[in-house]
């Protein structure tokens, strides 16, 4: 059984999609995101130093801290404060900003940037390491649950995983939680994801399982308290230890119904997944086979089972 998904709307730095945007003139391309991401997803890209009315090629910027706050400066001129600007593109984009289920940044810019984002003084020195970019700022503040990752960093696996995850969970949670505002939404979201968070966080989804648990008696605070644990728990990628834990569980759903040679085989998959000897496709294809021949409720909602579109190919990495 195959699932299907909407289309989750991702915002994405334009010269990630390979538009020659950046102050250089050149672009940074990323082969997973238009090759691969670029089927699954509608893609809003954008680029905000052109947005805010910067030419390309343009002259290099970069974060200040001026009076404890971060202002984006010409490099060589902090007097030239493009902030302002960038706060006006910003509030230009919030209708199209409001429908995104996920963002892919440019790492290492001082606008889309999310994290070791250098720092300058008022003098214009180095301070640190450690800020970010002032366009991914105002995305935090705005949409705090909003999925970000960074173009570089999904090339890992783990990284990759986990926010195509995100991306799929905060767009179903959108649309069937937040949109409906009924507490049994809630209730079968929770019970939808028991075996994915699971394979992320036992100690969370038992957590998250409390707070649906008090949710009819303060449902806006339950709900911002749910998304903010649930995307905190998907955002750290996960291990083949809790994989193996969570495809354990689902094993025992079938206990009943497989013969002892079934059994042994798929044990033995469980087993060379945990090992490293076969990704993570391997396993979950028997048990999928298995569903397919002893159908079970509970088991086929599982998101687990197919949290975003096979076709990512995501699972056969997963080692
Ligand atoms: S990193 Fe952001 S601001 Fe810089 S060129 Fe790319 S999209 Fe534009």
């Amino acid at each position: 059984m195959t699932a299907t998904f909407a289309r989750p709307k991702v915002g994405v730095s334009a010269c990630v999609m390979g538009q020659k945007v950046r102050y250089d003139g050149g672009h940074k391309r990323s082969h997973f995101v238009t090759d691969k991401l670029a089927e699954v997803v509608e893609f809003k890209s954008l680029c905000p130093e052109v947005g805010m009315g910067m030419p390309v090629p343009r002259p290099t910027i970069h974060v200040r801290e001026l009076n404890g706050e971060y202002r984006l400066t010409d490099t060589r001129d902090g007097r030239l404060d493009h902030t302002d600007k960038m706060q006006s593109f910003f509030d230009r984009q919030r209708p199209v900003l409001d429908t995104l289920d996920g963002f892919v940044l440019a790492a290492k810019s001082p606008s889309c940037g999310m994290e070791r984002i250098k720092v300058y003084n008022e003098s214009g020195e180095l301070m640190h390491r450690k800020g970010e970019g002032v366009f991914v700022h105002l995305l935090r503040q705005h949409y705090p649950h909003l999925p970000l990752e960074e173009d570089g960093r999904l090339n890992d696996a783990g990284l990759r995983e986990a926010f195509v995850t995100r991306v799929f969970a905060y767009r179903d949670f959108k649309q069937n939680v937040l949109a409906s505002k009924k507490m049994a939404e809630l209730v079968n979201f929770q019970s939808r994801y028991k075996l994915l968070l699971m394979a992320y966080s036992p100690a969370a989804c038992r957590q998250l399982g409390r707070v649906v648990a008090s949710a009819s008696e303060h449902w806006q605070s339950a709900i911002d308290q749910y998304l903010t644990l649930f995307m905190a728990t998907l955002s750290k990628p996960t291990t083949r230890k809790k994989h193996t834990n969570a495809l354990m569980h689902l094993q025992g759903y079938f206990k009943q119904q497989l013969s002892a040679q079934d059994k042994q085989a798929l044990s033995e998959q469980i087993d060379k997944y945990r090992r490293g000897y076969v990704p993570l496709m391997a396993p979950m294809a028997l048990l999928q086979h298995h569903l397919r021949h002893h159908p079970d409720d509970y088991v086929s909602k599982q998101v687990y089972l197919d949290p975003y579109p096979e076709q990512l190919g995501i699972r056969n990495l997963m080692q």
